[in-house]
């Protein structure tokens, strides 16, 4: 039989093969997905009893003929009848085919998944394409073959006498890396490797016990042997059902999928949906200490174990971009636009649904089992915290959850939900506003006299250290009602946390209005504001404070890039606190010799940096110096 495609323009196949030209890769997928649905539908049909015969070996071959320029894949499958290649491929596939490129012809918009093109998508790399197939019913086998143009003819084949589909492609010149067995590896791997059904393709060596050499003790010798090499594993463990897998199985798999990741994933999620829509996967979370953005494009999108792409920003919220693992679902649409994607009420619901999971899955870790000292939680927390703060900044839902859940760690190591904490520390920490007063450090060691002098207050102390802290102490203080975060370093203990209890001052106006001055001059202004202040005679006479505002501010600015631009230039500033209750500040009003005065205030300023590590170079050696001097 000869024909012609139902074509409105003769020239459809230049067009399939421009189209996507990048991408033509693709190609490939789509016939050997076609070969294993043609191969599960068999399966299917053996299971209901249509089918009565021998399912035999169903194993999907690729093979390369580098002479006769073709490459093939062959399935066990169903098959087509004569009818059936005039009604699927001359008709159904070639309009799906004119659908597609009419809908995106035009748009320049990468698609996410190109399904859609289907069979003819062989076009994309080849100049001619037979296909030999012969039905599960006792039909005569076909020959069809078409160059590329809109006629096509159709005969019946004697000589394939087995059940099945060969799709034959006599590759195009400007194409002929398809011809290589490198390529095709690497292509088998990249979209057929979960793929259902076994996929055979060249040959592998393996090392195998001899059956007839035996070392000196007898033991059989190692020998080197070939085999077919299976490219995929049609098993792969999302698909398994999680009572079934222990946590070694999960590890195993974790490196199946990331071959190039030495580190192992810290725990997993076991995606498994049936309704309202399909979803399967597993998500694992991976160490993310310091940065947010090691690692992203690691979750792998399948569509019925036929890979999509890695690029799945819009299916998952952004912060769970973090994760690593895979998701399956054929209701993701494919053949569409990111922005469409993301607006598609099913893409949607999915991305909410892993959200929940997610918080199920920390609130459940922080539950502590009987007889454990630390939840599970507990134990990995340093290593999710920035990844939670991240959701909660960006996720409003999440963070509703993860209110229940978060940890606050103390500089002693100690953690608190934010529940927990806050009656611990409820009844010192209240100012005189009535509001609850959280004290932390961005670094144990920097802050480590200011936050002494707290605890010996009776204070206690957080530890707030991620690169994400400034902005999660500002949504903290949204959520938490009635709060204020403060590092311990931003003010003198006494003012940290203001109460009624005011100490009497030792100065009078008069001599407060001499004192400025004489400190001042000896100060750089542009750094340092001098503040007079009546604390305890014990307290140190000079302490160096940084207004909480303004430095966490300036983070925010630093990390968040643009928009807050104004607080990242401001120049950094610090406050001088004078104690105009210590013996020391005293005798520096009562001095009268204006050097010994002065030697006295730099003496006194050096001491309050120094503590707060901020003397260094040159400045430092001139206060040894002059220390050694004055004693
Ligand atoms: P789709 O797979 O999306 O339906 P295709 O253009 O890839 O579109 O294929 C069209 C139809 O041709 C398939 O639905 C199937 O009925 C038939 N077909 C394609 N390849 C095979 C095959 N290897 N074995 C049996 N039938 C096939």
């Amino acid at each position: 039989m000869q024909g012609k495609l139902n074509v409105q323009t003769e020239n459809i196949f230049p067009v399939i093969k421009k189209f996507l030209y990048s991408d033509h890769e693709i190609f490939l997928r789509e016939l050997i997905s076609n070969a294993v649905d043609a191969t599960q539908k068999l399966k299917t049909l053996s299971t209901r009893g249509d089918f009565k015969g021998e399912l035999g070996d169903l194993t999907i071959d690729v093979k390369i003929d580098s002479k006769k320029k073709t490459l093939t894949v062959s399935d066990r499958g169903i098959g087509m009848t004569a009818d059936e290649v005039e009604k699927y491929i001359n008709q159904i596939a070639f309009s799906g085919v004119t659908d597609f490129l009419d809908k995106y012809k035009d748009s320049h918009e990468p698609l996410i998944g190109h399904f859609g093109l289907g069979f003819y998508s062989a076009f994309m790399v080849s100049d001619k394409v037979e296909i030999f197939t012969k039905s599960w019913k006792d039909e005569p086998a076909q020959h069809w073959s078409c160059e590329g143009n809109p006629e096509f003819s159709m005969v019946e084949d004697k000589k394939k006498t087995d059940r099945g589909t060969d799709i034959v492609l006599h590759i195009a010149d400007d194409c002929k890396e398809f011809l290589e067995e490198g390529t095709i590896l690497q292509l088998l791997k990249k979209y057929c490797r979960f793929m259902p059904v076994p996929i055979r393709f060249g040959e592998e060596t393996v090392w195998v016990d001899s059956e007839t050499d035996c070392d000196k003790d007898g033991k059989p010798k190692r020998v080197e042997k070939k085999q077919p090499r299976i490219i995929n594993d049609p098993e792969p463990a999302w698909k398994k059902s999680p009572s079934s897998l222990t946590d070694e199985d999960y590890k195993k798999f974790y490196h199946e999928l990331f071959p190039m990741n030495f580190e192992e994933p810290l725990f997993q999620i076991h995606l498994n949906v049936d309704y309202p829509f399909n979803l399967t996967g597993i998500l694992y979370f991976p160490k993310v200490r310091k940065t947010i953005d090691p690692n992203r494009n690691k979750i792998q999108l399948y569509c019925n174990q036929v890979f999509v792409t890695d690029q799945v920003e819009g299916v998952v919220p952004d912060y769970l971009m973090l994760l690593h693992g895979v998701l399956d679902s054929p209701d993701i649409p494919l053949n569409v636009s990111r922005s469409y994607l993301q607006s598609d009420g099913n893409v949607k619901k999915i991305s909410q649904h892993i959200s929940k999971k997610v918080a199920d899955k920390l609130e459940e870790m922080s539950k502590k089992k009987e007889g454990e000292e630390k939840s599970a939680l507990e134990e990995k927390w340093d290593d999710i915290k920035i990844f939670v703060q991240y959701g909660m900044l960006t996720d409003e839902k999440f963070c509703e959850r993860a209110m229940k859940f978060y940890l606050l760690k103390g500089v002693d190591g100690t953690y608190y939900t934010l529940d927990s904490y806050r009656e611990k520390i409820k009844a010192l920490q209240t100012d005189k506003d009535k509001t609850v007063c959280y004290l932390y450090a961005s670094n144990a060691e920097e802050e480590h006299a200011y936050i002494e002098k707290a605890k010996e207050k009776g204070y206690d102390v957080l530890l707030m250290d991620s690169p994400l802290e400034s902005h999660f102490i500002n949504l903290l203080e949204q959520k938490i009602e009635k709060s204020r975060f403060v590092r311990v370093d931003s003010d003198t203990v006494e003012k940290l946390i203001p109460h009624d209890d005011s100490i009497p001052e030792k100065l009078s106006k008069e001599e407060k209005e001499k004192l400025q001055p004489i400190i001042e001059g000896e100060v750089d202004k542009q750094r340092f504001t001098v503040q007079l202040e009546s604390l305890e005679e014990t307290d140190a006479p000079m302490q160096v404070t940084q207004s909480e505002f303004m430095r966490r501010y300036r983070e925010m600015a630093q990390t968040s890039g643009g928009g807050m631009g104004f607080y990242g230039e401001l120049p950094e500033n610090y406050n001088l606190v004078v104690n105009i209750n210590h013996p020391l500040i005293g005798r520096v009003l009562n001095e009268t010799d204006t050097e010994k005065q002065k030697e006295l205030v730099h003496q006194l300023t050096d001491l309050a940096l120094l503590g707060n590590g901020l003397l260094k170079g040159e400045a430092l050696s001139r206060f040894l110096k002059r220390s050694v001097e004055m004693i």
